[in-house]
């Protein structure tokens, strides 16, 4: 709070940086533009964040809840921002070249007594095109172990095994998002649309409007 006396900050929003990025959360990986600036409320400075849908092919601009609030993951106040040792049972943080130095000795260590094989490398589905590239990059080429996986697997493949089979494609769409509204009868096997990818659901809104059937094969009733 200001004492009586001191110069109160201006008020209202002050944008500090604007950021092109996109939603991590889903295979609709809508774009957006994160602002990052700071609001002055009654002589208080809080720093605040927007996220704004862009226009882009599949979503056509616009942001689910996951996708407005995927900045938080970066500002939260328990995230992780410095690495951490276990040392006698507790977990201690460290400086990364400490971290660093010590993942580089432990995998010299299991390189030379056990084989690149005893290391595993494992990535995550929110990872850019260009860093899942390098981490696999990393493991096939600098470590050299066949063991290379992501959190996908447990999401993905299965419905990566069914269209391969039924559609001859690993997975994604088997037809353009706008080609959507003018189908005359759309199946949804298994997959819940209005809460997993919502973004798209304006396609099938469309698509009834026109007159199109929509049948969802689920055993649950859900939103979709
Ligand atoms: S539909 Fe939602 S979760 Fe999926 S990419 Fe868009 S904003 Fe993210």
């Amino acid at each position: 709070m200001c004492q009586s006396g001191e110069s109160k900050p201006e008020a209202g929003l002050h944008v500090s940086s604007v950021m092109d990025t996109q939603c991590p959360f889903c295979s609709v990986q809508c774009k957006m533009t994160v602002s990052t600036g700071t609001e002055t409320l009654a002589g208080i400075i809080r720093t605040v964040y927007k996220a704004e849908g862009k226009p882009n092919a599949a979503s056509q601009g616009r942001l689910c809840i996951k996708g407005m609030n995927a900045h938080q993951h970066a500002t939260h106040a328990e995230r992780l921002v410095q690495p951490l040792i276990r040392k006698e049972g507790k977990l201690v943080p460290v400086k990364w070249e400490e971290a660093l130095d010590t993942i580089a000795s432990s995998f010299s260590t299991l390189l030379s007594t056990q084989g690149a094989d005893a290391i595993g490398i494992y990535g995550g589905g929110s990872l850019s095109n260009e860093t899942a590239y390098l981490l696999g990059k990393f493991a096939r080429v600098a470590v050299g172990t066949r063991y290379i996986d992501y959190n996908g697997r447990f999401c993905m493949s299965a419905a990566a095994s069914a269209g391969s089979k039924v559609f001859g494609v690993d997975r994604g769409l088997t037809c353009r998002l706008a080609d959507i509204p003018l189908a005359r009868c759309i199946v949804l096997a298994g997959t819940n649309i209005a809460e997993c990818q919502p973004t798209l659901m304006p396609y099938f809104h469309e698509a009834k409007e026109n007159g199109a059937f929509i049948i969802v094969i689920d055993p649950r009733a859900t939103p979709t």
